[in-house]
């Protein structure tokens, strides 16, 4: 008779321990990039721009290109793993391209990364409020959206936009004052998720819109005939990939049929020169286009919004890092119709972003200034008939890349938010 409740107890306790297992498993599937470097190239010819590509296509030292080598116009910066690190400096040695060390350990940067956002969580349960100047795992960005609307409900309100592909939520800002279809500023974020900066600045903007409007004149006129529509986790699926299994991801997490490589570069999968140069056919490129248009049903969801709507007159997506501001085309090197508007538009918000922090930023048509690449949002939203389409790549240059530092977020938002505020009022002003 005692052996039943002896037995069950030890039941309990194999769980217990089984439990304790599968959650060290867990904790142990995150990927580490200890010893694992950012290696910077600054190229100075067509020559070391194929050396480069050779070191790319050769999937065996999987390497990580966070700036791919495609223009002399700007650095090449590639995370080496840690196995791979001394035939990869060999290589650059024997082919005398010069380089620097631009991130020693990524680890070590991780490290420090998670130790800030465990203390702000920490924090942030104790004293019960919201952090703008830390990193935020999804599901805290989302009940902080709650939170927004709850604070001003005659002003913002929360879109469910439809699923993503391992069925989490899309959920859309938007600012509106009333009437329909009002004229509309489109605004995504975090496409690509790595990129943690442009998530966090959607919330820090998402709620200085929300506080300026009635205080602020120009926003609070803006608000009053246009709409602001926000996504502010425009890949969730990648977002919390980022925070629970692999910080360096990406794409999306869809599952390619033939390949065990998971994922599509949400911004190569637009109806926009799809399949083009600048986009990869490989699912496991972190370039992958995907197997057609829209195809990712991120994109997808984007795409019938915005069409349904059928009135918006801006679309900006924001992307991390190197400190730029472009407009269309990416698919082509030839001009857009409106070059010469978008150009004057984009430097004056330059200009203001500038103002306030110093930050250089560099203006241009994505092919220009960066490389030829197919498939991007607003190459599409452009073509779609909306003009005032940009996308920002923002803060740093490459000290920390993908990695920068919680302090820089509110820096980082406060100065871009001036070039935002900037291209608001000037679709505002010139209507069509
Ligand atoms: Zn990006």
């Amino acid at each position: 008779m005692s052996l039943m409740p002896h037995t069950l107890n030890c039941l309990d306790k194999m769980k217990g321990l089984w439990f304790m297992l599968v959650l060290v498993a867990v904790a142990k599937s995150e990927r580490i990039f200890t010893g694992d470097q950012v290696i910077r190239v600054d190229v100075q010819s067509e020559e070391q721009i194929k050396l480069l590509q050779f070191l790319e296509s050769e999937e065996k030292w999987n390497l990580d290109f966070w700036l791919h080598p495609v223009s002399t116009k700007l650095p090449v910066d590639v995370r080496v793993p840690r196995t791979h690190l001394s035939a990869v400096k060999e290589y650059l040695h024997a082919h005398r391209i010069p380089f620097t060390v631009m991130i020693d350990n990524v680890q070590e940067l991780l490290d420090q990364e998670k130790a800030e956002m465990e203390e702000n969580h920490i924090s942030e349960r104790s004293t019960r409020s919201f952090n703008f100047g830390a990193y935020h795992p999804l599901d805290t960005i989302y009940s902080w959206m709650e939170t927004l609307v709850a604070q001003h409900p005659n002003l913002v309100t929360k879109l469910d936009m439809g699923r993503s592909y391992e069925n989490r939520p899309l959920y859309v800002l938007k600012f509106s004052t009333g009437g329909t279809k009002r004229p509309a500023i489109w605004i995504d974020l975090g496409i690509h998720s790595r990129e943690w900066v442009s998530q966090a600045t959607g919330v820090w903007t998402a709620n200085k819109i929300a506080t300026d409007y009635g205080t602020d004149a120009s926003l609070t006129s803006l608000l009053n005939t246009m709409d602001i529509y926000m996504l502010i986790v425009a890949n969730p699926d990648g977002y919390v990939f980022t925070h629970t299994s692999d910080r360096m991801w990406r794409k999306t997490r869809s599952k390619n049929s033939g390949s065990a490589c998971v994922g599509v570069d949400p911004n190569r999968n637009w109806d926009a020169g799809f399949g083009g140069p600048g986009a990869s056919s490989l699912p496991c490129s972190d370039s992958y286009h995907g197997p057609s248009a829209h195809s990712e049903i991120e994109v997808k969801n984007i795409v019938n919004l915005i069409q349904s709507h059928g009135n918006f007159k801006s679309f900006i997506s924001v992307h991390a890092y190197s400190q730029l501001l472009m407009y269309p085309y990416g698919y082509t090197c030839r001009s857009a119709p409106d070059q010469a508007e978008l150009d004057s538009v984009a430097r004056a918000a330059v200009q203001k972003l500038t103002s306030l922090y110093g930050t250089a930023y560099q203006v241009g048509n994505i092919c220009n200034i960066i490389y030829q690449a197919s498939g991007g949002s607003i190459d599409w939203s452009y073509d779609v008939g909306i003009k005032y389409s940009f996308a920002f790549e923002l803060r740093d240059t490459g000290r920390y890349g993908f990695i920068l530092p919680a302090d820089q977020i509110i820096p980082t938002a406060s100065e871009t938010w001036l070039a935002l505020k900037h291209i608001m009022e000037y679709v505002r002003d010139h209507p069509y």
